[in-house]
């Protein structure tokens, strides 16, 4: 084994939060160390091959998994320098204000968490600039109040979207730009100026941005740290396999990692800081049991693992009547029954546009497609199909239950139980909501569930939206970390994925993962002066 280096912070990870936390201390000088299980995903034209991202998965992890039976699944990871926002859709939603408190669901409760929207909205703010958020404010019902305007303007609508937007609008409905991460610059009309790095094409959302202009942490932080930051160091293709403590269990010692030979190497740090991803970093702490934490490092408490929330959502497909030529369609959200159903008491979740499908995309459901098109277009191939398709992603709220957890079997292999799918009435409600407007709007009036990314539907695979899975809190009977996202049983071990999460909510969660990260960021720096 290699001999110790020692650090002043060592970061296991380098998507949203390892990557956003080494840009925010790497300017305080201190010495520090960002391990990365992958490499730079390589840039090829394969980046934004439809067939080599979606239907070979090409650069997806094949690890397998088992489900609570003993299946065995691969999950939607991937591991590259960034993590999975270098595929994510970019789409930086804050959590609402009422997400912080406790809210009753139809099916439970969703805790309260022990910080407010207040407390995160500096850091939301910084996040946003940090991570070119382009958006309108005061357009959204249920938008928290904002210290300023978004960074940047909001991604304009393509006509159809535009049209989408005003026929809402005709209902009495309230729809918003969604706000997207990017480094676009546009003319009046939308499009790219000749300077401008993104080129607002149709690959955002899935596929990693050949042209380095999506505002994933590799390309925002990681490699502008790299570069201005000596004291910050990249170790790629190390994967961490256990983190070990003194003898008294309150610090951990070493960060055992095997390297890209097989060889093992060791490190240390004054602060040790995983951000894995809610699933992985769990899985560590877990590994990383001994004699002072024999359920898992950290898991005095038995909730590491625990708690695993995921969002209950659906892909759907509708029709328009219309051609929709729409290249860059994630421009628009609605989230008018996002606290209450007009016709119900409960919550029912959110609706936003998904990046658009091509014809490749749908042929993995060609026969449904086909039958299901014909009614639209006689001749029904796979690409009028396409072309008149408009994307939506329906995303509701799942709850935190104990039973949902990740274990792992005595072969090492990882097992995610799913026992209890909970809180699945809102989604029912908000697509049949949805599918009662859309004579109005325009399309067809029945939808499609549409394969999203690498799996269909909510399959056990689809891991992309991780939470929960640490939670933080002020009891360490009922939490694993602390308001600062330090582990109540150790003295140097911060965890700062979402698996600090206590409720999901129902939008996407990296922006909450940032703003976090910043604010934890804030508190080591004066840790460590
Ligand atoms: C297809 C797709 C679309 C998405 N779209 C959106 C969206 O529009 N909006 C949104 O908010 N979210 C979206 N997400 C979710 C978003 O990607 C995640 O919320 C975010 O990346 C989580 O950040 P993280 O730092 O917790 O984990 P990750 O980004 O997963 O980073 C974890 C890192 O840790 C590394 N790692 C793991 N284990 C080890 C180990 N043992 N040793 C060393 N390194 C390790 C991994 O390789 C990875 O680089 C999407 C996800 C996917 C897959
Ligand atoms: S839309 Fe812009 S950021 Fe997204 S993949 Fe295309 S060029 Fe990259």
């Amino acid at each position: 084994m290699a001999t110790t280096e020692h650090y002043d912070f060592v970061i296991i990870g380098s998507g949203a939060g390892g990557g956003t936390l080494a840009w925010k201390l790497a300017p305080s000088g201190k010495r520090i160390l960002l391990l990365e299980r992958g490499d730079y995903l390589p840039r090829e034209r394969d980046n934004w091959d439809t067939t080599a991202v979606f239907l070979q998965g090409k650069y997806s992890t094949d690890e397998e998994w088992r489900d609570r039976k003993g299946d065995e699944f691969t999950p939607e990871q991937n591991y590259y320098v960034g993590g999975n926002t270098k595929f994510y859709g970019a789409a930086l939603l804050r959590l609402r204000p009422e997400d912080f408190g406790e809210i009753t669901h139809h099916g439970g409760i969703s805790p309260a968490w022990p910080l407010s929207y207040q407390d995160l909205e500096p850091w939301y703010a910084e996040a946003e600039r940090l991570y070119f958020v382009h958006g309108q404010a005061a357009e959204d019902p249920t938008d928290g109040p904002r210290s300023g305007d978004y960074p940047y303007p909001a991604v304009k609508h393509e006509p159809r979207i535009q049209q989408l937007h005003d026929d809402l609008v005709r209902l009495g409905l309230h729809p918003s730009h969604l706000p997207v991460g990017a480094m676009l610059d546009q003319e009046a009309d939308g499009s790219a100026t000749h300077a401008s790095r993104c080129i607002r094409c149709d690959r955002l959302d899935g596929f990693p941005c050949l042209v380095d202009a999506k505002a994933d942490s590799q390309t925002v932080c990681v490699d502008p740290a790299l570069a201005q930051h000596p004291n910050l160091e990249l170790v790629t293709n190390a994967k961490v396999e256990r983190l070990e403590t003194d003898a008294s269990g309150r610090q951990v010692t070493a960060v055992v990692a095997t390297m890209a030979d097989g060889s093992e190497a060791q490190f240390s740090g004054d602060v040790v800081v995983v951000s894995c991803g809610a699933l992985n970093s769990a899985l560590l702490l877990l590994r990383s049991a001994n004699d002072q934490h024999p359920s898992g490092l950290a898991n005095g408490s038995d909730q590491v693992g625990r708690n695993y929330m995921r969002h209950n959502n659906m892909a759907l497909m509708a029709l328009s009547r219309e051609p929709n030529p729409t290249r860059f369609q994630k421009t628009l959200a609605l989230n008018e029954w996002y606290l209450k159903g007009d016709d119900w008491d409960y919550p029912l979740g959110g609706i936003q546009m998904l990046g658009k499908s091509d014809g490749i995309q749908l042929r993995a459901m060609a026969p449904r497609r086909v039958k299901w098109g014909a009614k639209l277009t006689p001749e029904a191939s796979l690409e009028t199909v396409a072309l008149h398709g408009v994307d939506f992603w329906l995303s509701s709220e799942d709850l935190p239950e104990p039973r949902n957890r990740l274990t792992i079997d005595d072969d090492g292999t990882p097992r995610l139980a799913l026992d209890d799918e909970n809180n699945t009435e809102p989604l029912k409600r908000l697509r049949k909501k949805f599918e009662s407007m859309l004579g109005d709007l325009g399309f067809d009036e029945h939808t499609h569930r549409r394969n999203v990314y690498l799996h269909e539907g909510m399959a056990i695979s689809a891991t992309a939206h991780q939470a929960g899975t640490a939670r933080f809190g002020n009891d360490p009977e009922s939490s694993v970390l602390d308001l600062n996202c330090k582990a109540h049983e150790l003295d140097n071990l911060y965890v700062i994925d979402s698996s600090f999460f206590v409720s999901i909510g129902a939008v996407n969660p990296t922006l909450t993962i940032v703003a976090n990260t910043l604010r934890v960021g804030e508190h080591l720096l004066e840790r460590l002066g």
